[in-house]
C-alpha cells in the first residue's frame, strides 16, 4: 500500500537486530550447543534428522519472517542434519576440520563483510592476501616470482592455474587467446596421468581444450605417472602433476618430471589440493620436492590445513600469465601500487577468505603446520597398524594421510562400508582403486586423536563381522 511506511518499519527492525545483538547472541548459544554435542553424536545425522529436512520444505514466504524464529527452525531442523565434520571420527572423502580460531576468525569478519576484489574496496583484505601469499611462498619454498590468487576452492585454483599456462603457451605462439578464443588456436597438448583429480578434465573441458586432447599416462601402483611412459615435451603442452593421489595419496615425480618440463618450455600444473602441505613438514617435505619448479600450483586451504571453507589457493610464476588469463582483457593490466586481488581470481566480488588463512597461518606458526601435517600422518599410520592387524588389506602405501582398504570381496567391502556409515560411529567413503571396490579413508581434521582411530577401526571390524556372519 502506498504511503504506508511499511519499509521503515521493516529497517527498523533490522537496526534493532543489529544494535540489540539479540540475535546474535542466540546464534551464538546454537552454535556452542551444536559443539557441546559434535563430538558424541552420530556421525552421520539419524534417519529422523533427514527425514525431519522436510520442515524447509514451504511456500516461499509473503513477507518478512521472525529472525529468532528462523535461527530457532535451523538449529532445530538444520544441526541435528548435518555431517559431524567438526568430530573426531569423519574421514570421508578429503575435507577436514576448523582451526579453532579461524572459526573465531570467520565469526569477526563476517560482521566485516569485506569484499576482496580491490584494495580500494578493503585495504585489510588486500594487505592480509599479501601477507598470505608471502608466507605460502616461504612455507612451499616458492620464488619471489610467484603470485597467488585467492579462489573457493581447488576446482577454481586448477582452472586458474591452466588458464594461465594456456594463455602463456598461445601467446608465445603470436595467438592472444583473450581476443582470438580457441577457434582456429595453435594445438595445445595436455599430459596428465590417468589418476588425474575430476576437476582437471572439469577445468580442459571450460578451458576449450577438451579431454580429447590429453595424452593420458598411465600410472603405476599407487597412481604415479610412470615417468618412462611420458611423452616427448614440447613447448606447446601443459602437464599437470599431483601432490596427493586423492585415494592413496600418493605424489608424482614432481621434480624429475618438471626437469624435462622447463627444458622443453612446456608448463606445469602442480595439483596439490590436500597433498602440497607436505611440504610444510619436515619428516614429509621430500614428497613434494621439485614443487618450485612447476609454474603453477593449486591447494586447499580447507582440507589439510583445516580453515574453514571455502578456501582455495592458486599459485602462479607468471603473474602476467594469470593475470591477463583471469582478467581476460586484451590490454595490459595495470598493477597498482597496492596488491588487488581480484587480478588473479576469476571472481570479481570475493569474500575475505584469506583473513581465515591468515589467522590459521599466525595461529600455527611453522611448528605448527608442521605438527599439524605430521599428526595426521602419524594418525594415518597408526591407522594402518590397527587395520592390518585386524585383517583388512591395505592397497596403498601410506606415506600421507589417505589408506586405501579392502575386504575379501567387493561384496563384503561395500557391505561392510554401509554397516559401518550407518553405525554412526564413523564415516568413511567407498571407491574404486584398480578395479576393485575399496573403503577410502582420509584422515584430514586435527581433532582426530589415537583413540578416535581405535574406535573408527573397532567399529569397522563389527560391522565387517556382521556382514560375514549374515
Ligand atoms: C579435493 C580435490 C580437488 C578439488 O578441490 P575442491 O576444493 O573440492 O574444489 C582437486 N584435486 C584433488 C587432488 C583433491 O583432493
Amino acid at each position: 500500500m502506498r504511503g504506508s511506511n511499511m519499509d521503515e518499519d521493516q529497517q527498523k527492525k533490522m537496526l534493532d537486530e543489529m544494535v540489540s545483538k539479540v540475535i546474535f547472541n542466540r546464534a551464538k548459544s546454537y552454535a556452542f550447543d551444536y559443539a557441546d554435542n559434535v563430538l558424541d553424536r552420530t556421525v552421520f545425522p539419524t534417519p529422523e534428522a533427514l527425514q525431519n529436512l522436510q520442515y524447509f520444505t514451504e511456500d516461499f514466504p509473503k513477507s518478512p519472517g521472525d529472525a529468532l524464529e528462523i535461527l530457532a527452525q535451523l538449529h532445530q531442523y538444520g544441526s541435528p542434519a548435518t555431517v559431524s565434520q567438526t568430530g573426531g571420527r569423519y574421514f570421508g572423502f578429503v575435507n577436514g576440520g576448523v582451526v579453532p580460531v579461524a572459526l573465531a576468525t570467520r565469526w569477526l569478519t563476517d560482521f566485516w563483510d569485506q569484499n576482496a576484489a580491490l584494495h580500494i574496496i578493503s585495504p585489510v583484505a588486500a594487505k592480509l592476501e599479501e601477507v598470505c601469499e608471502t608466507w605460502l611462498k616461504q612455507l612451499f619454498g616458492l620464488s619471489e616470482t610467484f603470485v597467488a590468487g585467492f579462489v573457493s576452492g581447488s576446482s577454481t585454483a586448477i582452472f586458474a592455474g591452466l588458464a594461465a599456462g594456456r594463455y602463456r603457451i598461445l601467446q608465445n605462439q603470436n595467438w592472444d587467446v583473450n581476443r582470438k578464443g580457441m577457434n582456429g588456436a595453435p594445438e595445445i597438448r595436455v599430459v596428465a596421468g590417468r589418476e588425474a583429480h575430476g576437476t582437471v578434465t572439469k577445468a580442459l573441458a571450460l578451458l576449450g581444450i577438451g579431454t580429447d586432447n590429453v595424452a593420458w599416462v598411465d600410472t603405476d601402483e599407487q597412481g604415479r605417472i610412470i615417468p618412462a611412459l611420458m611423452p616427448i615435451l614440447d613447448d606447446r603442452t601443459i602437464i599437470v602433476l599431483q601432490a596427493g593421489n586423492v585415494n592413496s595419496g600418493a605424489f608424482d615425480a614432481i621434480d624429475e618430471i618438471c626437469n624435462k618440463a622447463n627444458v622443453a618450455n612446456a608448463w606445469v600444473h602442480v595439483d596439490g589440493a590436500f597433498g602440497l602441505w607436505a611440504a610444510g613438514s619436515a619428516q614429509l617435505r621430500h614428497l613434494t620436492g621439485g614443487i618450485e619448479k612447476a609454474n603453477s600450483l593449486s591447494v586447499d586451504g580447507h582440507k589439510t590445513l583445516n580453515t574453514p571453507y571455502d578456501c582455495g589457493i592458486v599459485l602462479c610464476a607468471d603473474k602476467q600469465a594469470l593475470a591477463q588469463a583471469m582478467q581476460a582483457s586484451g590490454s595490459y593490466i595495470t598493477y597498482g601500487e597496492h596488491r588487488d586481488g581480484m587480478l588473479y581470481t576469476p571472481e570479481m566480488s570475493r569474500r575475505a577468505r584469506a583473513v581465515e588463512l591468515w589467522a590459521v597461518l599466525k595461529y600455527l606458526g611453522r611448528a605448527g603446520v608442521d605438527a599439524l601435517v605430521s599428526g595426521l600422518h602419524a594418525r594415518a599410520l597408526q591407522m594402518q597398524d590397527e587395520l592390518k592387524s585386524a585383517g583388512f588389506q591395505i592397497l596403498n602405501d601410506v606415506v600421507f594421510n589417505q589408506i586405501v582398504i579392502c575386504c575379501e570381496s567387493d561384496a563384503i567391502t561395500q557391505a561392510s562400508l554401509s554397516a559401518v556409515q550407518q553405525s554412526g560411529e564413523c564415516w568413511m567413503g567407498g571407491s574404486v582403486w584398480r578395479g576393485r571396490a575399496v573403503i577410502r579413508i582420509s584422515i584430514c581434521s586435527w581433532v582426530t586423536t589415537a583413540n578416535d582411530v581405535t574406535r573408527a577401526v573397532n567399529a569397522l571390524i563389527k560391522a565387517r563381522a556382521a556382514v560375514t556372519s549374515r
